[in-house]
């Protein structure tokens, strides 16, 4: 089978991580050797630990914004491993972390090394826009794949939503704010334009009052 880079994307709450923890239990009860990391700026789940909304964790791997991935699997593949067992995939959760240069070191371990490379992420952040680890996963990934989920109108969820602390739309701030649903709303483009206008509408009327 040729080797890959695969992105899987999704807005949050789309069990990407379940599918990838799920995937990282098949692998390995069929003794196939993996890697599996996350960026370190997700601190939801404290260190080294991957969590899914169903309760499942395994230890991973955190990444640092400067590490070379590229170095990292090839040493992980030379000094962890024994002579006779070889690396055969890395997953990758939150993978809209990455920077543009850690996923193009993640493309040359598909093709200098010869093994797959799974990412799991959101493609764009609360204002609707790529994250860089996600454009340069689209820009380069041999198969791409979006994992589904349903808004609550019944289309599907294309949007991750900030929200305040009522339930308001935050159209405004940094990209990167680490939370859950305390913080984000899945939702389909048009539950989003619609929250968004309603936002704008009651300033409105408070301006006039
Ligand atoms: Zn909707």
């Amino acid at each position: 089978m040729s080797k890959k880079l695969y992105f899987y994307y999704g807005t949050m709450a789309s069990a990407k991580t379940l599918r990838l923890l799920t995937t990282a239990y098949n692998f390995e009860e069929n003794n196939i050797k993996i890697m599996v990391m996350k960026p370190s700026q997700d601190t939801r789940d404290g260190d080294g630990v991957i969590k899914s909304r169903v309760g499942l964790v395994r230890k991973c791997t955190m990444i640092q914004p400067d590490a070379d991935l590229f170095l990292a699997v090839e040493h992980y593949n030379t000094q962890m491993l024994s002579r006779f067992s070889k690396l055969e995939w890395v997953l990758v959760d939150e993978a809209q972390f990455l920077s543009e240069k850690q996923v193009d070191q993640l493309a040359k371990v598909v093709d200098v090394l010869g093994i797959s490379v799974m990412c799991y992420g959101l493609r764009t952040d609360f204002q609707s826009h790529l994250f860089p680890g996600s454009k340069r996963l689209l820009e380069l990934a041999d198969e791409i794949n979006e994992v589904k989920a349903s808004c609550k109108c019944g289309r599907k969820t294309n949007i991750n939503a900030r929200i305040d602390k009522n339930g308001h739309v935050i159209t405004a701030g940094d990209q990167v704010m680490v939370g859950g649903d305390d913080l984000y709303r899945p939702l389909c483009r048009k539950c989003w334009y619609e929250l968004i206008n309603k936002k704008e509408k009651d300033r409105e009327i408070s301006v006039k009052d």
